[in-house]
């Protein structure tokens, strides 16, 4: 069973005590719902906090990007290694943001997620159709792609060793959300394309889905059988926000399990 898993994309928002608060916050208030898997992408600047406030407590860390390559001159990159040395577990790549500036492409995504395994990061790969594709109906041909070049690169079972997220450009950071359908249905086409190449990795892999996820509705968006959590930039800024939604993905999880369990017990009485 796959357990829900919420993710902060903080962005280039914040600063040494505003971090402080949110970190201590979100361990005070997040830690303890044992059902869910919750992670922070801080700015690079500020992994040395996440590692001294999170060390040894069931919540993890990871970085917004990285190099493909491991050293060398490449000005303003950071090395995978880089982020291992600040105890990061995690690595996003793909985000739309670095796609449209021109610092991620298809291929180079790729590398990147190939590059993060050999370390021994797992990468939260982004992939997603900007308005005017979803608008020509062309979501499915993006996501093929995006995720085709990853495949190229590590194959199926390289892909399932990281994470997922389905990130409509239209929905982030503009408040609109895609419907819970909607994603659903992207995500269970993603899942059914994987299955086609390899059963056991379609039905391991997290995909999460990502663009506007609040509190009020990351419920009912987690209730989707294949939304194995979500994404969130703009309100992992607030606290209580943030952990309101670690709070959905944990009971959405706790009654999955509840779920499990319950035919076995019909079974064995
Ligand atoms: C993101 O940028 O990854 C994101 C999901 O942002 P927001 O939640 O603000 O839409």
């Amino acid at each position: 069973m796959r357990r829900k898993m919420v993710i902060a994309n903080r962005k280039m928002h914040g600063n040494i005590p505003d971090n402080k608060e949110f970190l201590e916050g979100l361990l005070d208030g997040a830690s303890s719902l044992d059902h869910a898997e919750y992670v922070v992408c801080m700015p690079h600047p500020y992994h040395f906090q996440a590692q001294a406030i999170l060390t040894g407590t069931s919540i993890n860390w990871g970085g917004q990007t990285m190099s493909r390559f491991e050293f060398g001159a490449h000005t303003g990159s950071i090395s995978p290694y880089m982020l291992l040395e600040f105890g990061c577990k995690y690595v996003i790549m793909g985000h739309s943001e670095r796609r449209m500036s021109g610092y991620e492409s298809d291929a180079a995504s790729g590398q990147r997620f190939e590059e993060a395994l050999k370390v021994g990061l797992i990468p939260i790969f982004c992939m997603g159709e900007t308005l005017q594709e979803f608008e020509m109906g062309m979501t499915v041909d993006v996501v093929i792609r995006q995720l085709t070049a990853v495949i190229e690169h590590v194959g199926v079972k390289g892909l399932a060793k990281g994470i997922l997220a389905y990130e409509p450009v239209w929905a982030i950071g503009t408040g609109k959300a895609a419907t819970p359908e909607h994603a659903q249905c992207i995500l269970s086409f993603l899942r059914g394309h994987i299955e086609l190449l390899d059963e056991e990795a379609a039905k391991n892999i997290t995909i999460l889905y990502g663009g506007s996820v609040n509190s009020k509705n990351a419920a009912t968006l987690f209730s989707m059988p294949d939304i194995d959590g979500g994404l969130v930039g703009g309100a992992s800024l607030n606290t209580q926000e943030f952990v309101a939604i670690c709070k959905a993905a944990n009971d959405a999880s706790a009654s999955l399990e509840t779920f499990e369990v319950e035919p076995l017990l019909a079974v064995n009485a």
